[in-house]
């Protein structure tokens, strides 16, 4: 994927040269030409970068730098000023602002290209060790820091727009004696096996995640108790077909799940993150106690 700037100047000379100047690069360029329709542009997407004028006739780009910073979803946009004045203090006050260079006009082509390549480079690691601050390292699906995060956000979506959204946890039965009987790293292909089968049945939209240990949660947005059995029953048959071998002797591996979603929440008001969580683990938890590899549905309360 191209990476994408926002260039916020007054001036349509300076678009048209930035297109110049930037069109070899692999960018996707966009453009505003006030505050307003930079706005616009930040609704519809998030840039990887933004080229800022400081002089602007209905804005200053200090305040709208500022401004930016201020708010999450824009806060770790790196901006880059495009300015005009030779002035060290304006220089000075653009980093104090938040920003994390600045191109003097009029531009030297090389130092425009050469800025903007290193402000993209720098962006696109931060962008991937963001995410994998997110990925469980043994089995490559999201780990508990992301599933609560999304969770929290999942909830206040569905309640908004009155969206189904129901939560899936799964548990690997008498996991214990696997690590036992055939040794830590074979519980790890285990584990690793088990995440392969949720990924594979989890739709782009779901979230599939290790919750802990042996645990696994899946957040299945826009999905009813129907569609969360069927899901959980088709995991839950995968892995107990799953051909796992250790020293050429198959083993079975089979898992519990529990089902909780928000059309069991008798009063809207009680759902939360929390509630859906406890109420998949209820149901988990009925699940081993009524003899294992099985899937329960938590009761409506
Ligand atoms: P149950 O059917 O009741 O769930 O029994 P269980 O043995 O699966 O449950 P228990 O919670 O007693 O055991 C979980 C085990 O998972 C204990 C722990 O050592 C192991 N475990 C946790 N994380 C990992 C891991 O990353 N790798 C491996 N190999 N084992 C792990
Ligand atoms: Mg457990
Ligand atoms: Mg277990």
């Amino acid at each position: 994927m191209p990476q994408t700037i926002l260039a916020i100047d007054d001036s349509p000379d300076i678009h048209q040269l930035l297109r110049v100047r930037l069109k070899h690069l692999d960018i996707k360029l966009e453009s505003a030409t006030n505050a307003n329709e930079a706005y616009e542009r930040l609704e519809e997407s998030s840039p990887d970068l933004i080229l800022l004028d400081v002089c602007m006739p209905d804005a200053n780009g200090f305040d709208l730098c500022r401004q930016f910073k201020l708010k999450p979803e824009t806060a770790n946009i790196p901006v880059i000023f495009l300015t005009g004045a030779a002035d060290v203090d304006q220089k000075v006050l653009g980093f104090e602002v938040g920003a994390v260079d600045y191109i003097a006009k009029p531009f030297d082509p090389a130092e425009l290209n050469a800025r903007v390549r290193a402000a993209l480079r720098t962006k696109r690691y931060l962008d991937m060790l963001a995410q994998r601050a997110m990925i469980d390292g043994l089995t490559g699906l999201w780990n508990r820091a992301n599933f609560d995060q999304r969770l929290m956000e999942e909830v206040a979506g569905a309640a908004r727009y009155e969206r189904p959204l129901s939560l899936v946890m799964l548990d690997v039965d008498r996991f214990k004696s696997i690590n036992d009987n055939y040794g830590h790293p074979f519980g790890d292909e285990v584990l690793q096996a088990v995440g392969d089968v949720l990924a594979k049945n989890a739709r782009t939209t779901d979230v599939a995640c290790r919750y802990g240990g042996e645990e696994f949660a899946v957040i299945l947005r826009e999905t009813d108790l129907v569609g969360a059995n069927v899901f959980a029953e088709r995991v839950r048959t995968q892995l107990e077909m799953l051909m796992i071998r250790h020293k050429g002797k198959q083993v079975m591996v089979t898992a519990s799940l529990g089902i909780s979603s928000n059309e069991l929440c008798m009063n809207p008001m009680d759902l939360s993150r929390q509630w859906l969580v406890e109420s998949a683990d209820q149901a988990l938890y009925k699940a081993k106690e009524t003899g294992r590899n099985r899937v329960c549905v938590c009761d409506r309360h």
